[in-house]
């Protein structure tokens, strides 16, 4: 707990983990209801520490600049950018919110968790070329990506991603896309900036445990707390609850009994990256590079060669690499996947095993990789890569949502989900991906979708954070033109 306040046992809301998620919703819910006794219970010693940690995501800003697996070719093969437009909208939520926090002063030093990187797209084969060409042809006029250079020349792919370029064949098909509006983005050093801005007007408790959620007669949620060093127990209540607890989430949905839970499975899989372990390749390599997924690769997982800053310091990834641990948390327990089949979900889990097989093939390939094998994946970006330059990294878990589904028993989704209760008194997230990036429309969408009418009533203040709320920049070109430029410069991310 934060200051010398007595802790509160009945607040107006509790969220369970100190991660993304929950920093942007306890920071929304300050400026909505800024008399609100808010508590928000992690399990670990600090915030920041799960998902949202710099070193166990790729701290990618998603704003479909380089992510080719959010402009697939649709049935009448063009290039389809509706999802791209949907990510870009999204991550330009966060850059309206990040950068009011910093101009009011909730945000300290935006250099500490956000970097301009450019974002670059990479293909090879006379096919890609021709793809990666389409696709920028259908995002080069938007307003959301403006300024996106394409090249299928080998010189000047070079000037902008030297190390792709050096000792390759100069006959090889290759084409790359260029966009400096990109970014990576320390997920962990924004979280704990944003509960260090709400300081003691936020009780925030660490080291302490959700057991259970469970609904009381009077209509609030009781919520039984363990704390983790003392192994005392305690119980609070609120009228509204959220579970923003990353790969935590399913089993506490699951143990608060909402009906709108039940069916919902979760599958885990392990990101696993190379990080370079030589500063004279770090220093060559300046952007974020992805191209194209597998056969049989989820959509999260196109490969990509990652400039990151972390702690003020350059570092070099490529990855991710799918392993397998039955965790839900990077700090889970082994125990995580199997205690979450239960009677109401087996038929989604199974229907998921039986209609995935080619993700079945990949992440068995994937889980046997040797180190050579993965160095080897490697040199389709960095054609000279060398062993010995390179070392593993376990990321975070993700828990990709099993959904149930009418005709399969259940399906695999890839994306985000809000589970809600249907009186708005409990929601919770799932799944991973685009997440942190997205983080701030997700929660506008929860206190949306669990506050109704009173949304209306707190639309005005949140306005003051978020300029253009509920607006498409998609159609607005002059009001995105403005988002990226006000948001460049309070965010320090002009040259
Ligand atoms: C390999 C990988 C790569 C990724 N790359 C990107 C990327 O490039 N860009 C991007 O935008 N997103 C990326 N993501 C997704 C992003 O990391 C997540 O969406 C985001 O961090 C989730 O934030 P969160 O707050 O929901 O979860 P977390 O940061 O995991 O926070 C949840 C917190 O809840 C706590 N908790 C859990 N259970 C309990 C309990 N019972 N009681 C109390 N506390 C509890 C946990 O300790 C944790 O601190 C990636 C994820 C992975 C795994």
């Amino acid at each position: 707990m934060t200051g010398d306040a007595q802790p509160t046992q009945h607040p107006d809301a509790i969220l369970i983990g100190g991660g993304i998620i929950n920093a942007t919703l306890a920071t929304m819910l300050r400026i909505a209801e800024p008399d609100w006794n808010i508590v928000v219970l992690e399990r670990l010693t600090d915030v920041g520490l799960e998902s949202s940690d710099a070193w166990n995501n790729a701290g990618t800003g998603h704003s479909a600049l380089c992510e080719l697996n959010y402009t697939p070719r649709g049935a009448d093969g063009t290039v389809n950018i509706s999802k791209a437009e949907s990510v870009a909208e999204g991550f330009f939520v966060s850059r309206q919110f990040w950068s009011s926090l910093v101009d009011k002063g909730w945000l300290r030093d935006p250099a500490q968790f956000i970097s301009a990187v450019p974002h670059c797209s990479l293909t090879f084969g006379e096919d890609g070329v021709q793809f990666l060409k389409e696709r920028h042809a259908a995002l080069e006029r938007h307003p959301l990506f403006q300024g996106m250079q394409f090249s299928s020349d080998h010189e000047q792919i070079k000037q902008w991603i030297p190390l792709v370029t050096e000792n390759r064949d100069a006959a090889q098909p290759m084409a790359a896309t260029f966009s400096s509006a990109g970014t990576d983005v320390n997920f962990g050093a924004l979280t704990r900036q944003m509960f260090a801005g709400l300081g003691d007007s936020l009780d925030l408790r660490t080291g302490v445990a959700v057991t259970k959620l469970k609904r009381l007669a009077n209509g609030r949620w009781g919520v039984m707390v363990r704390d983790e060093n003392t192994r005392a127990k305690s119980v609070l209540t609120a009228p509204f609850v959220f579970v923003g607890a990353g790969g935590g989430s399913l089993p506490l949905l699951q143990k608060s009994g909402i009906p709108e839970a039940k069916g919902y499975g979760g599958f885990p899989v392990s990101g696993q990256f190379l990080r370079c372990t030589n500063p004279d390749i770090i220093a060559k390599h300046s952007s974020k590079v992805y191209g194209q997924p597998a056969v049989g690769a989820p959509p999260m997982s196109d490969p990509h060669l990652d400039t990151r800053v972390i702690d003020g310091e350059k570092a070099l990834l490529f990855g991710p690499y799918a392993g397998f641990s039955p965790k839900f948390l990077k700090t889970g327990s082994l125990l995580d996947l199997p205690l979450s089949v239960l009677p109401n979900n087996l038929k989604s889990m199974l229907g998921v095993g039986a209609n995935n097989m080619p993700l079945t093939q990949y992440l068995i390939k994937q889980v046997a990789q040797s180190h050579a094998d993965r160095v080897q994946a490697l040199r389709k970006f960095i054609p000279d890569a060398r062993d010995e330059d390179w070392e593993l990294l376990h990321a975070g878990q993700r828990v990709q949502v099993i959904a149930p589904d009418q005709r399969k028993g259940g399906v695999l989704q890839f994306g985000t989900q809000i589970i809600s209760a249907a009186d708005g008194s409990l929601a919770g997230l799932l799944g991973a991906s685009p997440g942190a990036s997205v983080a701030a429309k997700a929660m506008l969408d929860v206190l949306q979708d669990c506050f109704g009418d009173r949304f209306e009533q707190w639309a005005p203040a949140l306005r003051e954070f978020i300029p253009h709320l509920g607006a498409s920049l998609a159609q607005d070109h002059a009001a995105a033109a403005e988002v990226v430029a006000h948001s460049e410069r309070s965010l320090g991310l002009t040259a």
